[in-house]
């Protein structure tokens, strides 16, 4: 952040160039493999029984190569396991942090593995942000938890090999790879010891891997494994790397758009642990039917039909899967159970098979009717017949025939089902959601949505379909389908929602002295007419006039506002706002946000209906404020809960505006300017340091740097206990940084000018004092400040300190007195 005042000559603009760029960059269209080519990969897959698990710490941290080379070329099951979703991030297309970019980086995982074929699994941990040590991550994150995790991951999904993303030491530079590094190594053999968490061993069996691999150091080392994931695959029409290219740019919101790379790209995987492999990561491991019991007949016949397949016929390859069938059945265990599912897709694809389940609506509440309309076309000449369709998730009619009904040729085969929504129906919340988390770890208490990246479909169909003597079964998610205008044919997944949805549109509620606050509080409803009252629920000490309030909203998507008086009590506090409506005897606590970007689909989530609350002596003297918005900033509605007016500046305020009506200027994060006049503020600056704007900082030389306080409770001293800033208007002490979330800031100044005073030294532990994180200075009439303390996170937040040590920042030009000139 920069505080300047009546800074003279210079005038630029930089800076929001950059995010419009990325804003504009086109998505690139998801390559389907169709046809022919995606039935014969689906046949060599069904012929390979062998599993690959990556594991890494954060969306991002994958080898989307190594994935695609071993999904797609080499057609074993592959995934990875982040053990986190990410949602301690930068957002760079969009305002959502925390938990909603979790959601985000979900599905941009999910849209990279449909690119590159492999599975996604997650742990319960939660990306807190940056962090420099295991220390700190493995105490941060219920360690236990988290490995046990891992551990059950590998036990239910059985991998031949994992690889390693990292080394689990200091080398690997964030404190969240370190952990995972660690914890990783530790599953590897703990997976297979059944004393550890033997609680999970009602649902799966202790699972011991061949080997574990890490990344590699290059050629020539020893034990390492070589993979060329630069080979061209003349089925699909791309080199895995173009394939990896395709996938890691699916990670929009981290704008990670990367190259489709052509030509050799070897690369080496290393020896960790297990059985060392010589020339090959399966080494040793025979990834034929041969190694289940009694595969070896099925692996006879399953090579027969790829060896016989045809393109233009896929159809004549159906008896020889229905011969595979009962011989698959008829082996124990799971890895059986997922190449019995992959058979009868096989057979799906084979048929051209066509299954659909759909609703006229994409949203349904608890109480409500559903009709679902089925639709089945075999696209094939193959005899084919429909036995029946049940629907799971929420128990509705199912549809049976006494015989099976033929299916010919093109012609649909359509039945309605109807579905009664029960009363007591949960909302589709995402299952890690649920529950509010415990520290920095998602409370979830059933064991088998533990690992899974998202909530399966709440209502699915199950088509049971007949080919000469045998059944095979296969499940849709009932979704809507509809038109979009733009996009084309789309479809989104069914959801159910609460009757209405309630909010406190302001996220933290600042009482800066004793006086009462109008508060706004939202119903948005899904339904026609909706009716009931509106409450909100403040702590002890706190008064809410009125106790409730009714609404009556005629039409779904139509929304009421209402106001309630908060008075504060006394003394400093803080706690939690929350609005509650009541509809038909049952209380309605949660708001509903709808996600929708390409790429994937249309996300439906209910975040809590609260507020923070805090009350704290801030005094202010900046009433007009100009900002200049960074990118996902939430800081200009965070100082108008001071009472400041903010005014939103454009690029033509910027180069011609007038600021001498402003006491402040503020620079969002990632957002930097030069001005005349007034006060002005940027908060910590673009990633990229060799951009002119950051050798041009202040109106004295600044160096910005990368050094972080990574720790949000790190001691922070005041370098001149007597500075100005630390007293007028508001008197700070160490107590104000107390309660910070995530960080204490970063990008510091490395080197700066002695005209600059440094104000806090803060640093993390066992690290060298740093003093560059806010910086003073005189300037003209008024004055400058630089700080890279991360407000941007604290006063969207409602930390009060943060608030009264911003407004000191604010409030400079006018507390602090004039030097002589
Ligand atoms: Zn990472």
């Amino acid at each position: 952040m920069l505080i300047r005042a009546s800074l003279k000559g210079t005038r630029r603009v930089f800076s929001l160039v950059v995010l419009t760029v990325l804003l504009q960059a086109s998505a690139p269209a998801q390559r389907n493999i169709a046809g022919a080519v995606r039935t014969q990969l689906a046949l060599e897959r069904l012929g390979v029984v062998g599993n690959v698990l990556m594991i890494g710490a954060h969306p991002d941290d994958e080898n989307t190569g190594l994935l695609a080379y071993l999904a797609r070329g080499r057609h074993v099951r592959v995934a990875y396991l982040a053990a986190t979703r990410g949602e301690g991030g930068q957002n760079l297309i969009g305002s959502e942090q925390g938990e909603m970019l979790g959601l985000i980086r979900t599905q941009e995982l999910l849209a990279a593995r449909r690119v590159d074929g492999a599975e996604q699994f997650f742990t319960r941990a939660i990306d807190f942000g940056f962090s420099k040590t295991a220390e700190e991550a493995l105490t941060k994150w219920d360690r236990e938890t988290v490995l046990a995790d891992i551990v059950w991951t590998i036990r239910r999904f059985r991998p031949d090999v994992i690889v390693i993303q990292h080394t689990g030491t200091p080398a690997d530079g964030h404190g969240h790879h370190q952990a995972v590094g660690i914890l990783g190594r530790e599953a590897f053999s703990a997976a297979a010891d059944k004393s550890r968490f033997p609680e999970q061993l009602r649902w799966v069996e202790p699972w011991q891997a061949r080997r574990m691999l890490g990344r590699g150091g290059g050629a020539g080392a020893s034990g390492q494994v070589a993979i060329d994931t630069g080979d061209f695959d003349p089925m699909l029409g791309f080199s895995y790397s173009e394939i990896a290219g395709m996938s890691r740019s699916m990670h929009k919101s981290q704008g990670m758009g990367a190259p489709e790379q052509r030509g050799a790209a070897r690369g080496y995987l290393s020896y960790v642990a297990g059985e060392p492999a010589k020339s090959d990561i399966f080494d040793g491991i025979d990834t034929t039917w041969n190694r289940l019991p009694g595969g070896s007949a099925v692996g006879k016949t399953l090579d027969e039909a790829i060896r016989t397949f045809q393109p233009e016929q896929p159809e004549k390859t159906i008896p020889l899967l229905a011969k595979a069938r009962p011989l698959i059945a008829a082996i124990p265990g799971p890895q059986a159970a997922i190449k019995l599912k992959e058979l009868d897709e096989t057979i799906a694809l084979c048929a051209g098979l066509w299954l659909d389940a759909t609703t006229d609506r994409h949203a349904v509440v608890p109480g409500d009717s559903l009709q679902v309309n089925i639709e089945s076309i075999n696209r094939s000449r193959a005899a084919l017949g429909i036995a029946g369709v049940n629907l799971e998730g929420i128990s509705g009619e199912g549809w049976l025939a006494e015989q099976p009904l033929s299916l010919s040729y093109n012609e649909p085969f359509r039945r309605s089902l109807k579905v009664t929504v029960p009363i007591g129906q949960s909302y589709s919340q995402p299952y890690y959601l649920q529950k509010p988390s415990s520290g920095n770890t998602y409370v979830v208490d059933d064991q088998e949505m533990i690992g899974l990246a998202e909530t399966p479909a709440v209502l699915r169909a199950r088509f049971q379909i007949q080919i000469d003597s045998i059944t095979i079964s296969l499940e849709r998610p009932v979704i809507r389908r509809y038109v979009d205008r733009v996009e084309g044919e789309t479809s989104r997944p069914l959801v159910v929602v609460p009757p209405v949805a309630v909010s406190i549109p302001e996220p933290a509620l600042i009482f800066p002295d004793v006086k009462a606050k109008t508060v706004e509080a939202l119903v948005r409803s899904n339904i026609a007419a909706a009716a009931g009252d509106l409450r909100l629920a403040a702590p002890a000490g706190w008064t809410v006039q009125p106790t409730s309030a009714p609404f009556k909203i005629a039409n779904a998507d139509e929304q009421a506002t209402l106001t309630f008086s908060v008075t504060p009590p006394p003394g400093a506090t803080r706690g939690e706002l929350q609005a509650v409506a009541k509809v038909n005897g049952r209380d309605i606590s949660s708001n509903m946000e709808v996600i929708a970007y390409t790429g994937y689909p249309i996300q439906t989530v209910f975040p809590p209906s609260s507020a923070r609350l805090a009350r704290a002596d801030i005094k202010n003297l900046a009433r007009k404020i100009g900002y200049i918005m960074g990118a996902g900033d939430e800081v200009p509605r965070a100082l108008r809960q001071l009472g400041c007016e903010v005014t939103l500046l454009g690029s033509e305020d910027l180069t011609g505006g007038d600021f001498s009506r402003f006491d402040a200027i503020v620079a969002g994060v990632r957002a930097y300017n030069v001005r005349e006049g007034g006060t002005f503020v940027v908060q910590y600056n673009v990633a990229d340091r060799r951009s002119p704007a950051l050798q041009d900082v202040g109106p004295y030389p600044i160096q910005v740097g990368s050094d972080r306080v990574s720790v949000e409770e790190a001691p922070v001293t005041f370098l001149d206990p007597k500075h100005p800033l630390l007293s007028a208007p508001n008197k700070i002490s160490a107590d104000d940084f107390q309660g910070w979330v995530q960080e204490r800031g970063l990008n510091f100044a490395s080197q700066w000018d002695a005209k600059y005073e440094a104000v806090f030294e803060s640093h993390d532990p066992n690290e060298k004092p740093l003093n560059g994180g806010t910086l003073f200075a005189r300037f003209g009439k008024g004055v400058y400040i630089f700080s890279a303390y991360s407000w941007f996170r604290q006063l969207p937040a409602g930390v009060p300190g943060a608030f009264r040590i911003f407004a000191n920042f604010l409030s400079a030009s006018k507390s602090v007195a004039q030097p002589p000139r």
